[in-house]
Order: structure tokens, then sequence, then C-alpha cells
């Protein structure tokens, strides 16, 4: 191999990447070549000097390098992530020619080996996503050769989604046609209209998909309040699972916006249901005290703890949150409730749904769900398991 930048690491941390874990804390380097910059590669050693993996070093992130190969046999340059990328892309043939599930997470970062590479497709866009600055150096060559694998499972343009406040465009055109503005596409046979130019993270939740066909099973005769419903998915599936009246809370109203054109595009008279322009917790609040019931509430907020200090702050407001929704409840009705916390564990959430949480006695926990398919996580890499939805009856 030709000389790499070596970086030496801890026995802990040289252990955990035997056991798949992708990130590599800046303490446990002991040693690491002068002169190394941000989206060098780097071949991680061991305390013994044995060469365990190799990774993209990030000069100032606390993550100092992610682990994109285990194998030293070849160096790790564009062709090693592109084909990463690829095995990513095989574990969704399932989705590739499914007319009913058009929209999925084809390659999910950490969870799928390339860290910090997302790329969701949505029918006939893909949008690509970096988390971190050391992988967003590989921009060209990557674009480059993941565009022909795209272009054979049927998308026709591709681009790049900015983070947040990183500049005005958010949406840069990498390959193919002119990306679309919103586009229309189907999840579990439901159409779903999504924004791209302006939606949340690359323009949807895909990882609910399963939970929103699960919200449509539960929701006959029903009468549903949504929290935190963004664009409506959840709101459209009770629909469409025969539920009798949907109320949808939102702080923004172009959310609203789009859900409403979500329903129209299922069928749907958006008229027919309530939108509520509100924080969520003053909502709840004013319909306690207004005595107001529903069969079956959603709650999906965003992330309450964006890091591992906020963990018990963060369990303090899930509590408060799911008293709340409790407290509007009908007693035989159903509470789903969800997390997207990665510092908050399956078992963590299942204690702010406790009856001392809740107020009630009468609820029990009939199911837990996790990642979906296309959200996979490693086994050596607990914080990849942040998606939780409970279902309490
Ligand atoms: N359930 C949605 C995803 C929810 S994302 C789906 O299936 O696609 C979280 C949403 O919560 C965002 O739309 C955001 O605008 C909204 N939000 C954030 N804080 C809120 C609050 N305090 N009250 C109500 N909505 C809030």
């Amino acid at each position: 191999m030709p000389k790499a930048l070596i970086a030496t690491v801890t026995a802990g941390a040289s252990s955990a990447i035997l056991r798949g874990h992708p990130w590599i804390w800046r303490d446990a380097v002991t040693r690491v070549a002068a002169g190394a910059k941000t989206g060098d590669a780097v071949t991680i050693h061991d305390p013994a000097g044995r060469a365990i993996g190799q990774g993209l070093w990030d000069a100032s992130s606390p993550i100092a390098a992610r682990i994109y190969a285990r194998s030293v046999e070849r160096e790790l340059d564009a062709g090693v992530l592109i084909a990463a990328v690829a095995r990513a892309f095989a574990r969704r043939d399932r989705w590739k020619d499914d007319p009913e599930t058009t929209a999925y997470r084809l390659c999910h970062g950490e969870g799928d080996r390339v860290p910090g590479v997302v790329i969701d497709r949505y029918g006939e866009a893909a949008v690509l996503r970096f988390d971190g600055d050391a992988i967003a150096v590989w921009l060209s060559s990557l674009a480059e050769g993941v565009w022909p694998l795209l272009e054979a499972l049927g998308v026709r343009s591709f681009a790049l989604r900015s983070a947040r406040g990183e500049g005005e465009e958010r949406l840069r055109p990498l390959a193919g046609g002119p990306i679309p503005e919103t586009i229309t596409v189907r999840e579990n046979g439901v159409a779903m209209v999504v924004d791209l130019q302006r939606g949340q993270k690359t323009g949807a939740f895909l990882d609910q998909r399963d939970n929103r066909r699960r919200v449509r099973e539960l929701a006959l005769g029903r009468r549903v309040l949504n929290l935190f419903s963004y664009a409506g998915g959840f709101s459209t599936a009770a629909v469409l699972g025969g539920a009798e009246h949907v109320t949808s809370v939102d702080l923004a109203q172009a959310a609203h916006a789009t859900a409403q054109v979500s329903m129209r595009a299922n069928g749907i008279d958006p008229s027919a249901h309530a939108f509520v322009t509100a924080d969520a917790f003053t909502f709840l609040e004013s319909a306690q005290k207004k005595a107001q019931r529903w069969d079956l509430v959603v709650s999906d907020p965003p992330s309450f703890a964006p890091s591992e200090k906020s963990r018990p702050r963060a369990l303090t407001a899930y509590r408060r949150l799911h008293g709340l929704c409790a407290a509007v409840l009908t007693p035989r009705g159903i509470l789903c409730a969800s997390s997207c916390s990665s510092h908050v564990s399956a078992e963590d959430f299942a204690t702010t749904l406790d009856d001392a949480a809740t107020g009630r006695a009468d609820l029990s926990l009939v199911e837990m769900h996790g990642n979906p398919w296309d959200h996979p996580t490693l086994p050596g890499w607990p914080e990849g398991r942040y998606l939780k939805f409970a279902v309490l009856a």
C-alpha cells in the first residue's frame, strides 16, 4: 500500500472499531501524521501498530475520523467510497421497481458503512446530503461515480442539499436535468407531495413510512390528533384508514399547505379536517382545559436531545408531552409516541411513557418499532438506533 497517513488510536477505540463502530473521538487518537487535513484518507493503527481500518480525517470535529473500510487491502479512494454506496443501493433492491413505494433512503451514512453520506430517492429525483466536512471534500468524485448508479435505477436528476444556514441556495444540481421544486411520490401506495426546495432534511421524513402505515391500520372510525404533523404524512394515512376526523398541529403553516396538497392527491377533501398552526404543548394545555378528547393521538416531535448533555432535559420534556397527550386521550384511546433523538434509547423512551408520566393506569405498551429497513444501523453502533415509535393502548 502507498504511504497513507497513519493515525494511532487507544486500545479502547481499537476494540470499538473491530466491533464495527464507525467513529473515532479526538481524545482517542494518540498520534497522527503531521499535516493531516480534513478529508485526507488515514490508516488507523492500534497501539501495537497493526492496521485495523481506513478512515477520513477531520481536523476540527470532535469526531476526528470516521471509518470507511475495515479492510486495508485496497487504499481508501473514491472507488472504495463509490463501491460502498453501490452496496447500500443493493440493500434496497426490493424497492427498485416497486410502484407502491417510490421514495426511500438509498444510502444511510454510518448505518450503510458510508459515514456522512445520505442519499434519498424521490421517484426520478435523488438528493444528497452530507454530515461532516471530511466527506464533503470528496463531493465531485463521489457525485460523478454515483450518478451512473442512480441513472440505472431510473433517476433523472441529482442535487446536493446543503445543511441549514449554509447559504441561500439550498439545492445545488449535481447531474441530470433540473430538480423539480415539488414532487409527488408514493409510500405504501399513498401519494405524498414533497417540497424538495424548502422542505426539512432532504424533503420528507422517510423513516416513518412503516409507522404511517401502522397509523392507517389503527385509524378506522377514530377521531385523530396528529401532533408535529409537518407535511401531514400521519394525517393522510389516518384519513385513508377511515378516521372520522383528523386534527393536525404544527408550528409551521407552510407544512400544513403541503399536507393539504398531499390530501387532495389522495382524493381527500382537506376542508373536512382541521389544521392548527400552534405550539403543540400550548395546544394540548388548552385542549385539556376545554375537555377535548381524541381516540388516537400521534406525537412525532423534533429531537429534544441534540447532545448527550441535553438528555435529562429531553426526558423531562418527553414526560411532560406524554402526560399532555394522555390527558386528551379517550379511555379506550391509542397513543402513538415517537422520538428521533439518538441520545434517548428505547428503554429510556419507555420510561417517559410510564404511569406516572401519562397519569393513567390503563395503558399498555403494545408495540415498539425502531429504524426501518432503509435506515439501517450497525450492531456495534448503538447511537444509530435513533428512531422509537411506541404504541400504547
Ligand atoms: N410527523 C412528521 C414529521 C415531524 S417533523 C412526518 O411524518 O413527516 C417535526 C415537526 O414539528 C416539524 O414540522 C416542525 O415544524 C414541528 N414543530 C417543531 N416544534 C414544534 C412545536 N413546539 N409545536 C408544534 N410543532 C412543532
